[in-house]
């Protein structure tokens, strides 16, 4: 017999549900609708949402418009799930993503469907890499996040995640990302030394991979001039760049990919997240046409493509991308958000507080993981939602959905403000 819970109970989970879980551990409660930047619990509480899914959600929760798409097209029998079969909901998607995303920034990529996950990108850009260059190392960087299967742990920094694969995450080389050693040291020289010097011990890596903005790594933003050296870098030694968007990407920094600001051009270009336009899983990996090695079917995977979610996808890019509407809107309300988070920073300049960022991406330094905690835990008792990153977690994230209104982001960070102050 099925047990009725009372409301907000955590015991199902608690007796069901594996240790691995994480989320509902920091907010308590059993979640039942949202809608826009608002989370509802089971006892109609109402939470502002200032995780947006770590990035999934940068159009809100249930968009009437993508809903009602998604609505069409189940009500009209159109195909869920095809494997990697030609579909309508495909081809639209392709060439909507072709002629509002790629063409007008002069780019032009193949595009690979993989498993749902930014993990399965990530593995199939690797893979890819490799096979394109015939070298098996690759470049990443201290605190780079890139998920937990195999190869994707093999290039991310967290030593937590890293010393749950069982077996040593193999194939990496790490690098000290942009300003590891401070502003004043340039840590793209430190690169060109080692990929020059023949007795330096790094082999010539198949490619180097990056997120301009590490999200999971504490919010930190490479600066243009970094990128564009290790761009120059990759074009001098045949390095193949992987720009990995997958949290930073579909308009998160101001642009539609996160490293438009500093005019680079990766060779491989991973999207997941945000690309569904509502939570639906969806995972993509733009290659340069030439690096178009792949045998049929070399990387597979049963969920490759969702049709679902690039029917909604092809809305959000048809509501969202079809002018410069949202980026000017991320780019605004970024700089003052940026500015609050200082602000509040200076406030507490005491408690060794710093605010840092890039478009709606932003962070706020608390130090230590103990005070980071206790802000946010505090914040999710005043009806706020909002995580931790950084490799003590010492950096609250803040990434509200980019089309929250004014007054529910001004009340999300008094709530913010507060938090700090009682903290
Ligand atoms: N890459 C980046 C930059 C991410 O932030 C994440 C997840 O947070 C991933 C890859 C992995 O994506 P997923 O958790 O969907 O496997």
């Amino acid at each position: 017999m099925v047990q009725e819970n009372s409301s907000n109970s955590l015991s199902a989970f608690e007796t069901l549900e594996s240790n691995v879980r994480s989320y509902s551990r920091f907010f308590p409660v059993v979640f039942r609708k949202a809608a826009g930047a608002i989370l509802e619990d089971e006892n109609g509480r109402e939470f502002i949402d200032f995780l947006s899914g770590a990035a999934v959600l940068n159009y809100g929760h249930n968009d009437p418009f993508f809903l009602s798409y998604a609505i069409q097209y189940l009500q009209t029998n159109g195909i869920i799930h095809a494997l990697d079969m030609a579909t309508s909901a495909k081809k639209e998607f392709m060439e909507y993503f072709n002629a509002i995303i790629l063409r007008p920034r002069d780019l032009t990529y193949k595009f690979q469907f993989c498993g749902p996950t930014g993990a399965n990108a990530v593995e199939a850009a690797l893979k890819l890499a490799r096979k394109a260059t015939g070298r098996h190392s690759i470049i990443s960087f201290t605190n780079g996040y890139h998920g937990v299967s195999l190869g994707a742990l093999a290039v991310t920094g967290n030593r937590c995640y890293r010393g749950a694969a069982g077996l040593p995450p193999t194939g990496a080389v790490f690098m000290p990302y942009d300003r590891y050693w401070g502003a004043d040291n340039d840590t793209s020289e430190y690169l060109a030394k080692v990929l020059s010097d023949a007795s330096s011990g790094v082999d010539l890596p198949a490619a180097i991979i990056l997120e301009t903005i590490q999200g999971e790594g504490g919010i930190n933003p490479a600066s243009k001039e970094w990128l564009q050296s290790l761009e120059r870098l990759c074009r001098k030694n045949g390095i193949l760049l992987i720009v990995d968007d997958i949290q930073a990407g579909c308009g998160r920094t101001g642009n539609f990919f996160s490293f438009e600001f500093a005019d680079i051009s990766p060779d491989i270009i991973l999207l997941s997240k945000s690309l569904s336009g509502c939570g639906l899983p969806l995972s993509l990996v733009l290659l340069k046409p030439e690096l178009d090695v792949w045998r049929p079917g070399e990387h597979s995977g049963t969920f490759r493509g969702n049709n679902l979610a690039l029917v909604t996808g092809t809305a959000a890019l048809r509501k969202y991308w079809t002018n410069e509407e949202l980026s000017a809107r991320v780019t605004k309300m970024g700089a003052n958000t940026s500015e609050r988070l200082r602000r509040i920073a200076e406030t507490n300049r005491d408690s060794g507080l710093s605010a840092r960022g890039r478009g709606m991406m932003l962070g706020l330094d608390c130090g230590t993981g103990e005070l980071a905690e206790k802000i946010v835990r505090r914040a999710f008792e005043d009806g706020l939602v909002v995580e931790r990153c950084g490799a003590e977690n010492q950096v609250i994230k803040l990434l509200p959905p980019l089309t929250i209104d004014e007054q529910t982001l001004q009340r999300g960070l008094d709530i913010l403000d507060n938090s700090v102050h009682a903290a």
